[in-house]
């Protein structure tokens, strides 16, 4: 017997150079092989006639060779085996390239089990290199449910089957976590047997069934998780805020807030002053003034006598958080600090000590302030920028730094209320719907490469009326990804042949975070005229001046992110542009694209997106701030989302703090998910 922490190196056919290969699938030891699940399957187990076979449909037959395989040595690397087979209702030619192995195996008047598509290629009727084997062999390609696995280079299908088959037989699979009167209620399948199911299913039903009860467990443990952080935090009683006054605040703003943004900043205070900690997201469609409520909420905890945190996803978004709330701020006599990873170890001391001494008031960074190294003298509120991006397990690092701080966590990207519920499922909920008045919506043109010269005049027309642009290509460098827009070479084209006498400029994400930065500030002082950049300014950036968004090689993005690039502009008071360049092809690309022109919702688009791709991109996207799942991506099914997390709760409710072997299993399931989570962010 092995264990399921022992090496994969210990399976036959797996040494140093294989394991490598495996290592690329992050597979280290036999618990990672048997949770490395299949990613569909191939329903094999029909036997068919010859006479039903349909073209390009592959599928099982059984037949007996009719002659002995004949063997012609076309040219130098290519040999061509061909032999017929036939059954009970008809005959059928069989052809195998440079396969040495069928021309030896296959004998004349023997039957076989074969699986293949029949098509009407090379010269006439027939079928190419199918697989096939013998009627009382074991049935490992034909007669069964074949898993298809997540592969790398080197790797393939078969290798892993093997691999996956010897650790089944080596060792038990990973224990039972839920309870049994859970799985009895939703009819779940006990863990001995889905780990097996999954891996060797008799059916496509079977298959199913362990799929579900392995997205139950995940769904699961990641809600107990979820329910667990709230509950350390709910018994806590923190001191109640008493100066809710903040018209000095008010009166230092240039523009009044709209109704959902003093909406908003109202429910805050009200958790504020009712003495238990806050959890609160606040959701609003990009450009909805989300800052300046979190800028409510930081002065409000600053005026209470706590500091508070600002963390943005990116050195970019932080630097102009820290630009404009320091503005504001200063003559409010708070003081505000930045901290971000780029900054040299002694600036980062010199801030760190501000913040352990107290003297900084309101703390403004990336990840940075999660550090070991940062304390915080008195931390009343964090706040998270843009929370799609940070993981749950990011989100509670930051707030265990204070004693129960608030947290309000600010998200742009309106997700499906069900993904809501399992990413905030923890979190009270404020809406802007609003957009502050004034604002334009943003046209949205979807054009191809014969639109070049006319998009090149608007982009000059914008730029002649004082208006600046951006312009993002979906790589940095040629070669890169082959046939792409890189931004550098973009950069450089559009200023030596197309706008010689305009200022260009360049960003993206493997510039120098300084270089980034005065790219950044320079274009925001209006000192260039279009800035040629990668998705590094997707999230939050504000230069109110832009008015165009020129996007090339659309199609590669996700509607939700191109949502979030198309709003970078609009934000002034100028009708702004969205110009969507694409040369696919690809029906469902288009649609895809042309839905966004049509619509400037959000959540409408969020929606249209899921539609679209499917919640495997949801899910398995590093955007969505939810730890990796290894199962929930096959398959969503929402109602076993809503079950788990009734379960959990119910179970975290009843015996979560109990002292059962299967509550310590599950508490050390919650740990490595969390910390499997943290390690897929950045
Ligand atoms: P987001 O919700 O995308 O984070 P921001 O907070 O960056 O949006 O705000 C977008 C722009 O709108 C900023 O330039 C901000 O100063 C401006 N803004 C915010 N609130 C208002 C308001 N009530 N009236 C006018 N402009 C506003
Ligand atoms: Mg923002």
């Amino acid at each position: 017997m092995a264990k399921l922490s022992d090496p994969i190196t210990i399976l036959k056919g797996i040494g140093p150079s294989k394991a490598k290969q495996f290592a690329a699938l992050n597979i280290f030891t036999l618990q990672d092989l048997i949770c490395h699940f299949p990613r569909g399957y191939e329903d094999r187990t029909k036997i068919h006639l010859i006479s039903q076979l349909v073209p390009d449909t592959p599928a099982c037959f059984r037949a007996v060779v009719m002659g002995t395989p004949r063997t012609g040595h076309i040219r130098k690397g290519l040999d061509i085996t061909r032999v017929q087979v036939a059954d009970s209702s008809a005959r059928l030619n069989l052809t195998f390239f440079n396969n040495r192995f069928a021309a030896q195996q296959l004998q004349y008047g023997e039957e076989y089990i074969f699986y293949g598509s029949v098509s009407g290629d090379y010269g006439g009727y027939g079928m190419t290199n199918p697989v096939f084997e013998k009627p009382d062999a074991e049935p490992v390609t034909t007669r069964r449910v074949l898993p298809i696995y997540p592969l790398t280079a080197g790797l393939n299908n078969a290798a892993v089957l093997r691999a996956v088959a010897q650790a089944l037989s080596l060792c038990d699979p990973p224990a039972e976590i839920l309870p049994e009167e859970i799985r009895q209620q939703y009819g779940i399948l006990g863990a001995d047997r889905a780990y097996f199911a999954i891996h060797q299913p008799s059916s496509m039903e079977e298959a199913e069934l362990a799929k579900k009860r392995l997205v139950f467990e995940e769904f699961f443990v990641f809600s107990a998780g979820l329910a667990l952080m709230r509950a350390a935090k709910d018994g806590k009683r923190v001191q109640p805020y008493r100066d809710l006054e903040l018209s000095p605040f008010y009166d230092r703003l240039p523009f009044r807030l709209t109704g959902d943004q003093q909406k908003a900043i109202g429910e805050i205070l009200t958790d504020f002053a009712s003495g238990a900690p806050m959890n609160r997201l606040v959701q609003g469609d990009v450009g909805s003034g989300k800052t300046m409520v979190a800028a409510a909420a930081m002065y409000c905890a600053v005026k209470n006598g706590a500091q508070a945190a600002l963390m943005a996803p990116t050195e970019i978004l932080a630097q102009q958080h820290y630009a404009s709330l320091s503005k504001l701020f200063a003559p409010l006599n708070v003081e505000t600090v930045l901290l971000t990873g780029s900054m040299t170890p002694k600036q980062k001391q010199a801030v760190r000590s501000r913040i352990s001494q107290g003297t900084a008031q309101v703390v403004i960074g990336t990840h940075a302030l999660l550090s070991d190294t940062t304390e915080f003298a008195k931390l009343g509120l964090v706040v998270t920028d843009e929370q799609h991006r940070f993981g749950v397990a990011q989100r509670s690092r930051l707030s265990g730094k204070g004693d129960a701080p608030h947290l309000l966590v600010m998200s742009a990207t309106p997700i499906p209320r069900t993904l809501a519920l399992l990413m905030y499922g923890d979190l009270d909920v404020s809406v802007i719907a609003e957009l502050p008045p004034g604002r334009e919506p943003v046209d949205t043109f979807l054009v191809n490469e014969s639109y070049r010269a006319r998009l090149n005049g608007f982009i000059r027309r914008q730029v002649a009326e004082g208006h600046q642009c951006f312009v993002v290509c979906p790589a940095v460098e040629e070669n890169e990804e082959l046939g792409v827009k890189a931004a550098s070479v973009w950069a450089d084209t559009l200023q030596k042949t197309v706008f010689p006498d305009l200022r260009i400029s360049l960003i993206h994400g493997q510039m120098k975070s300084a270089e980034k930065e005065a790219a950044m500030a320079a274009f925001a002082r209006n000192e260039a005229d279009v800035l040629v950049a990668t998705t590094v300014i997707e999230v939050g950036v504000d230069v109110p001046n832009a008015t165009l968004m020129v996007i090339e090689d659309a199609d590669r993005f996700g509607l939700s992110q191109l949502h979030q690039l198309r709003g970078r502009v609009g934000r002034g008071g100028s009708k702004s542009y969205c110009v969507l360049v694409s040369h696919s092809r690809n029906p469902e690309s288009l649609m895809r694209l042309k839905a966004l022109c049509k619509t400037t919702d959000g959540f409408r688009i969020a929606q249209e997106d899921l539609r679209l791709r499917g919640p495997g991109d949801f899910f398995g996207s590093r955007q969505s701030g939810l730890p990796a799942f290894r199962v929930a991506n096959l398959s969503m099914d929402l109602e076993t989302l809503r079950n788990a997390q009734a379960a959990s709760a119910r179970w975290i409710d009843t015996q979560g703090a109990a002292d059962t072997p299967e509550a310590a299993a599950l508490r050390q399931r919650i740990g490595e998910l969390f910390r499997r989570a943290e390690g897929t962010m950045n």
